[in-house]
């Protein structure tokens, strides 16, 4: 038996791959290396180059593999490109994962795990945000998500594929152990911003928007530590397999921190002042997103073990200052 890891040489898949090791899982990664490395990839994992959205190729592998449970992270993930290029968001997230849910069908897997995200929620509010709460996403990339999230529902019900809906808060932070992190060089997000600010690997590190209803007018996100998310995904494994019912779960801690507050933890964290620039909203940004964990934290028995903002910061600068010196 062995799990399927679409996306895994990508930032989460990769931490989630050496998790799976560690507890004795076989682990077959599909990821076509569009944006992931092989290099983050877990040497013990069996690695296959193709696209998700290959039903041939899915199906032959979940039949050779023995594959019994699918875990999809493979995805576009950049919300200000989902809303210059929204076509190629509903291509890769939405198309391809109606084509990886069929073949999961076909190849007779039961199990069914989906990177989702905050953002397909409708809620402006400071209060967190709940499962049972309206959805509207205001960016393609939600929307794309969203879709997805709509297509498990249905499979459900006609084709008995059970899932396990996550719903990403802002995930940040890299292993602990330093075999994997974000690479992309043109990241859009913030706390691996700062470390590239605190390194001088970017001239400055802007904040987009200080005028939002916030405490200190920047906006406010529940940062959830990788080695956390990667832990509720084996918890939502273990559910599954014991024939748990298709669920929708937000991951997040329930509190948030301000643009200012990463930024001065990443200075505490790093001892480099960074320089900042005051600047205008981005397109399509909330001001807050928190999340209402009590979900998750009863129905799997998640408990984070890494709730702590300069925690996640000293990791995401061990792994740039990592990158920055290869
Ligand atoms: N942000 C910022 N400067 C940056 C990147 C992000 O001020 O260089 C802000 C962004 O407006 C949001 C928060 O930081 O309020 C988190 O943004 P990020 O892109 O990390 O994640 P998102 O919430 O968009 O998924």
């Amino acid at each position: 038996m062995s799990v399927l890891v679409t996306g895994g040489a990508g930032y989460i898949g990769s931490h989630m791959t050496y998790a799976l090791l560690e507890r004795g899982e076989d682990v077959v990664v599909l990821d076509n290396l569009s944006t992931g490395s092989r290099s983050l990839v877990a040497e013990k994992a069996a690695f296959v180059e193709g696209d998700v959205g290959d039903r041939d190729l899915v199906v032959r592998l979940i039949d050779e593999h023995r594959v019994d449970a699918v875990i999809h992270f493979a995805g576009s993930i950049v919300v200000p490109d989902s809303v210059s290029d929204p076509l190629t968001y509903y291509a890769n997230n939405t198309v391809n994962s109606r084509s990886l849910i069929e073949a999961t069908v076909q190849g007779g897997v039961g199990n069914f795990i989906f990177s989702s995200t905050a953002t397909v929620y409708a809620g402006q509010s400071a209060e967190p945000l709940i499962e049972t709460m309206q959805t509207g996403p205001m960016s393609p990339y939600g929307r794309s998500k969203l879709m997805t999230e709509w297509m498990l529902e249905d499979a459900a019900r006609a084709h008995g594929l059970r899932s396990v809906v996550l719903r990403y808060f802002n995930v940040a932070g890299a292993d602990p152990k330093g075999r994997t992190g974000q690479i992309s060089p043109r990241a859009t997000h913030l706390i691996k911003r700062a470390s590239q600010a605190a390194l001088g690997r970017i001239p400055h590190l802007d904040i987009f928007g200080t005028d939002y209803p916030t405490a200190d007018g920047t906006g406010v996100r529940d940062y959830i530590h990788v080695s956390d998310l990667v832990s509720a995904h084996a918890l939502a494994l273990n559910y599954l397999r014991a024939g748990g019912e298709s669920t929708v779960m937000n991951c997040g801690y329930g509190h948030g921190a301000s643009v200012r507050e990463v930024i001065a933890a990443t200075e505490r964290v790093t001892g480099h002042v960074l320089p900042v620039r005051e600047g205008p909203r981005r397109a399509g940004d909330p001001p807050w997103l928190i999340a209402e964990s009590s979900r998750i934290r009863a129905l799997l028995g998640w408990q984070p073990e890494h709730d702590d903002l300069e925690e996640i910061v000293r990791t995401a600068w061990q792994w740039e200052s990592r990158l920055n010196a290869s």
